[in-house]
C-alpha cells in the first residue's frame, strides 16, 4: 500500500492497470465501516469478521489488514491455509477455522496457533488426545448443531458430554451454532435454533457462545450472545433481504469496451442464438465474461433481461449470452456512443451485488466469491 497525497492509501493486485480488462475496486474503508456498524449493533457482544473464501473474492490479505488495524480481533476462515495466511498477517489475533479438525493434522494447528471448531465427536476426541499427548494447551471452537444439519454435534452428543467430560469445559473457549434460515426472520426454524442454543449454552454455563452470522445479527439481542460473525455484510450485500440494506458498497467492478458493432434488425446476438436484435443495434461488446466470475446465468435472452451495465452513467441491458470471456451490452438508445476502450460499469453503487445476484438467479454471496484472477485490483483506504 501506498499513500497517496490526498491521504487516501491505495493498493493494486493482479494484472497491471491497462494489461486487464476488467477493473475491480474493493473499498476497503466501506469494510472497515461495515463491521464497526455491526460491532454497534451487537454491544455488548463482540464482532468477529469471517474472511473466507478470500475475504468472500474480495482479497483476504488485505480485507484481514484492514480489519486488524481497525481493531478486529477475531477471524474465522474456512480451512487451513486460510487461517495460515490470516496468522501471517496477525500473529496475535484468535483465528477459528470453521470446517474443523483435518484428519491427522492437529499438530500443523498448533503450529500456527488455529483453532479448529470442532464439528464432532470424532474431532473432539482426535484434537484430544492430540492435547493430551503433546501438552498442546491452544484452545478450540466446539459446534453444537441446533437444526441446519451440516456440521456440529447433535444436542443429544452435547448433554452426554455436558455430564462427564472434563476436557470441554477446560479447553473449549467457543460454544457455536449456525442459523440455517436467518436472511428469513420469519421463518419459524429462526426461533426453535435460538431456543435449542439457549438450552445448550445452559449445559456449559462457563464457555462464551456464538451463533449469529451477518443476517443472524438482525433477528435480535437473543440471536448475539458474545461473539457475532458476520461475513457477506462486511462486504456490502444485504443482510436483510428485501429491506433497505443498510452496509456501505464495497465493490466496483468495471470492465473494458473491446469494440463497438452494429448490428442488423433480425439478427441474433451470442452463442445459442438466444437474443434477436428487433430493430438494428448497436452494441458494446466487454472484455470480461464468467471465466471472471460475471455469472452465465445473468445474461440475456429474448424471453428473460439479463443484468446492467452503466455506460456513460446510463443503464444498458446485456444483449444474449455471456461468454467465457465476453459479453454485449445493447448501447443503442444512447445519446453518445461509447468507444473502444471505454469503460463500462457491472457493478457498483447503483448495481449492487445483490441486483447482479438476481438476475443470475442467486446469492450475493456466490457472485462475490466468484470474482475472478484476471481483474486489476484497486484497493482503496484501510
Ligand atoms: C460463512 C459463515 C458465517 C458468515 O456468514 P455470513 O452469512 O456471510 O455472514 C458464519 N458462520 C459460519 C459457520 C459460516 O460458515
Amino acid at each position: 500500500m501506498t499513500a497517496r497525497p490526498e491521504g487516501v492509501a491505495i493498493g493494486t493486485s493482479g494484472p497491471h492497470h491497462g494489461q486487464a480488462y476488467g477493473i475491480l475496486t474493493i473499498d476497503l474503508d466501506a469494510i472497515v465501516d461495515n463491521w464497526r456498524d455491526l460491532r454497534e449493533r451487537c454491544s455488548p457482544a463482540a464482532c468477529a469478521a469471517v474472511v473466507k473464501a478470500d475475504g468472500y473474492g474480495c482479497g483476504i490479505d488485505p480485507v484481514t489488514s484492514a480489519l486488524a488495524k481497525a481493531g478486529c480481533t477475531t477471524f474465522f476462515v474456512a480451512d487451513f491455509n486460510e487461517g495460515r495466511r490470516v496468522r501471517r498477517l496477525v500473529p496475535d489475533a484468535t483465528i477459528y477455522v470453521f470446517n474443523g479438525l483435518m484428519p491427522g493434522a492437529a499438530d500443523n494447528y498448533a503450529k500456527d496457533n488455529l483453532q479448529p471448531v470442532l464439528g464432532s465427536l470424532v474431532e473432539l476426541g482426535e484434537w484430544k488426545a492430540f492435547c493430551e499427548a503433546t501438552g498442546w494447551s491452544g484452545h478450540a471452537a466446539l459446534h453444537v448443531d441446533t437444526g441446519i444439519n451440516r456440521l456440529g454435534l447433535r444436542p443429544e452428543q452435547a448433554a452426554r458430554l455436558a455430564e462427564h467430560d472434563r476436557f470441554v469445559p477446560r479447553r473449549i473457549d467457543l460454544l457455536m451454532s449456525h442459523f440455517a434460515c436467518a436472511d428469513e426472520p420469519g421463518h419459524p426454524l429462526n426461533a426453535k435454533q435460538m431456543a435449542a442454543f439457549r438450552d445448550i449454552r445452559g449445559m456449559f454455563p462457563a464457555i462464551p457462545g456464538s451463533l449469529a452470522n451477518s443476517s443472524g445479527i438482525f433477528l435480535g439481542p437473543d440471536a448475539h450472545h458474545d461473539l457475532v460473525r458476520p461475513g457477506v455484510a462486511l462486504y456490502g450485500a444485504n443482510p436483510t433481504p428485501g429491506h433497505l440494506n443498510l452496509m456501505r458498497p464495497v465493490v466496483r467492478l468495471e470492465a473494458g469496451i473491446v469494440q463497438v458493432r452494429d448490428v442488423p434488425q433480425g439478427e441474433t446476438v451470442g452463442y445459442g442464438a438466444t437474443w434477436t436484435a428487433t430493430r438494428p443495434v448497436r452494441l458494446a461488446v466487454v472484455g470480461i465474461g464468467y471465466a471472471d466470475g460475471f455469472l452465465r446465468a445473468a445474461g440475456a435472452s429474448d424471453q428473460h433481461p439479463g443484468a446492467t451495465a452503466l455506460v456513460g452513467g446510463h443503464p444498458c441491458p446485456l444483449a444474449g449470452r455471456i461468454s467465457m470471456d465476453l459479453l454485449a451490452v445493447d448501447v443503442t438508445g444512447l445519446a453518445h456512443a461509447p468507444s473502444r476502450g471505454d469503460r463500462v460499469t457491472l457493478i457498483g453503487e447503483q448495481i449492487t451485488v445483490d441486483t447482479v445476484a438476481s438476475h443470475a438467479g442467486t446469492i450475493g454471496y456466490e457472485v462475490l466469491t466468484s470474482l475472478g484472477p484476471r481483474y486489476h485490483r484497486v484497493y482503496r483506504g484501510g
